[in-house]
């Protein structure tokens, strides 16, 4: 198996659909970051945990919640519903922040896969299986051999 997999980069802007068509923002991984992944790895949704780094003069305009590795489920492929022609690897931090955090270094290690990318006939379908995809993901990192990826030396630990 490929995992874990690490991952890091700025968070990019996208087409700004995950939040407001979905109700799941996802954070956008750069191009180069994942080029490592995509080449061992197929397209489809997987787990693992993700942290936030924002600059040192944002830090303070986080919850101590918002600084620490969460669980999060992550797309890489094109978005059949969307049709999207270029591949992007984007990652929904299973946490309600009270802010965006675009341009601030994100973290990442994906430990497993979900699922294939489908493509779905409504958007309520595709809204749907997201959710599983949240249940499934938490739902795997409760497997006792994971939990000392959360406090892996790829991300940073107070
Ligand atoms: P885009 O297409 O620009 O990625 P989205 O609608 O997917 O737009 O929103 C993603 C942005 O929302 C992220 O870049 C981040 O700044 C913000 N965001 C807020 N909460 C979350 C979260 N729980 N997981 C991921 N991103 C989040
Ligand atoms: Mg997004």
């Amino acid at each position: 198996s490929p995992f874990p997999i690490r991952l890091a980069g700025p968070v990019q802007k996208g087409f700004g659909r995950g939040g407001k068509d979905l109700g799941c923002p996802t954070a956008n991984l750069p191009d180069d970051s994942t080029e490592e992944m995509t080449a061992v790895a197929r397209t489809g949704v997987y787990y693992g945990y993700a942290q936030v780094i924002p600059p040192q003069d944002k830090v303070a305009e986080f919850g101590k919640e918002e600084l620490a590795v969460l669980p999060m489920v992550m797309s890489m492929g094109f978005n059949p519903f969307y049709d999207n022609k270029k591949l992007t690897a984007e990652i929904h931090i299973m946490h309600s922040f009270q802010r965006d955090f675009y341009g601030y270094e994100m973290r990442a290690i994906v430990l497993g896969y979900i699922r294939p990318e489908l493509n779905y006939t409504s958007r309520e379908a595709l809204i749907d299986d997201i959710d599983t995809d949240k249940r499934v993901a938490l739902r795997c990192l409760e497997r006792p051999g994971y939990q000392k990826y959360a406090t892996d030396d790829h991300f940073k630990l107070e």
